[in-house]
């Protein structure tokens, strides 16, 4: 099990969690990161005493600096404060909460560093799917998935005998305007796009669950972990967010992990595994959840889902730009500069007209497409 961790993006959703996580089983915490949010890593510097603490907004480095003068905290700043949160030497775990694909080269970081990955960052296993699975292979680190549906199949994985897979079955909530068809969709605004039905999460990967791109980059995030192809996964509508994902072996047995919605689980087991610990989530009493729906995904009116299938299936350089045109559009989109719908149209677009310059998938050619996408699509607000 995990002793000692390094968080990036320590002042999100995921990065609090997991700190209280931290806090519970006393897991050290030996770096923490984020982009601007200084006010917060202080308080959480204060309380887990990091050797080191990034802030990837140099202005805000330097308030922080100043403000932690009274410590013997270092105040890294930058791209490459980031980076260097992603490989402190005492850490075994570096645990991914970035969101984005600004997370990529952390990870890349971690692992050449020899350090386990506790990701939630998906974006890096979408645009960086292959290359970093050969680097961990490399590198002989490993990676434990914190993303629900993924730590679902994870978990339901264990005691599998190699071979007896048949298929991925991830479910999904449905997001904030399940039900509703385009003409419905026209109108709305980010506050109801920002409405989670189950869970609590940053604003990006709350509107990723509204428009379905969300689930779209988690069936690329599953062939990416689990190495099934696009046929092999299916996706499930579950309102109630209690089975968190499925597998069907060979037998046509189906294993399922069950929870009430809460990332302290996922998190705790990408730090304790294999262990299992007391945790801070309370337990599921499925008497008073009495029932549990299941329905298709509606793919014709969140077009998000199919584009990303269609990604995954081309492979290379697809799913990158998929997922950052759909960064650059939510971006849009919370800026209140284009309207819902548009999200779907111009991921679709950019995986549509998009012609690799060439075959391999490098670094610097996923870094490339995803500069070239996001150009593309904000001109088109
Ligand atoms: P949040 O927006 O809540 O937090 C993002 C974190 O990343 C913050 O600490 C933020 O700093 C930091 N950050 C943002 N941009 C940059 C950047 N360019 N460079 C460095 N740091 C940056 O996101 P979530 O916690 O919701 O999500 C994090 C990741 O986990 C995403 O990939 C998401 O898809 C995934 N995930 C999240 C789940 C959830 O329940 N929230 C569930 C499953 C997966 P600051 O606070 O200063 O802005
Ligand atoms: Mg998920």
């Amino acid at each position: 099990m995990t002793k000692n961790i390094a968080i990036l993006g320590a002042t999100g959703s995921i990065g609090v969690q997991t700190l209280d996580v931290a806090r519970m089983h006393g897991i050290r915490v030996s770096a923490l990161t984020a982009h601007r949010n200084i006010r917060l890593l202080e308080q959480q510097a204060r309380e887990f005493h990091p050797s080191l603490v990034a802030v990837a907004d140099p202005t805000a480095a330097r308030q922080l600096r100043i403000a932690l003068a009274d410590t013997d905290i270092t105040v890294a700043e930058g791209e490459e404060g980031i980076l260097q949160a992603a490989e402190t030497p005492e850490a075994d775990t570096v645990v991914n909460a970035i969101v984005g694909v600004a997370g990529l080269l952390p990870t890349l970081q971690a692992i050449r560093a020899g350090k386990n990955l506790a990701l939630a960052n998906k974006e890096t296993l979408v645009a960086g799917g292959e290359l970093v699975n050969a680097e961990i292979e490399r590198c002989g680190v490993r990676l434990y998935p914190v993303d629900s549906e993924h730590s679902a199949v994870f978990q339901c994985l264990q005691g599998c005998p190699p071979g007896a897979l048949k298929k991925v079955i991830l479910t999904a909530s449905g997001g904030s305007f399940f039900g509703k068809k385009r003409e419905e969709l026209q109108h709305v605004t980010v506050e109801q796009a920002l409405t989670h039905p189950n869970w609590s999460m940053g604003a990006k990967i709350t509107v990723d669950s509204a428009t379905l791109m969300n689930k779209g980059l988690e069936v690329i995030e599953a062939s990416r972990l689990f190495h099934v192809s696009d046929d092999e996964i299916d996706v499930l509508v579950h309102r109630e967010s209690i089975i968190h994902s499925m597998i069907q072996l060979k037998d046509h047995s189906v294993i399922a992990q069950l929870g009430v919605p809460d990332m302290r689980i996922p998190i705790q087991y990408a730090l304790t595994y294999p262990e299992r610990m007391a945790s801070p989530v309370r337990e599921l009493d499925l008497s008073e959840i009495a029932t549990l729906t299941f329905d298709r995904p509606d793919t014709e009116t969140f077009t998000c889902l199919a584009v990303c299938r269609k990604a995954l299936r081309s492979g290379g350089l697809y799913p990158a730009v998929a997922n950052a045109a759909n960064e650059a559009a939510v971006q849009l989109f919370l800026e209140g500069k284009i309207p819902f719908l548009k999200i779907g149209d111009l991921v679709s677009h950019a995986v549509e007209t998009f012609r690799p310059a060439s075959p391999s998938l490098t670094l610097e050619a996923i870094l490339q497409a995803d500069k070239e996408t996001r150009a593309s699509v904000l001109t088109k607000a």
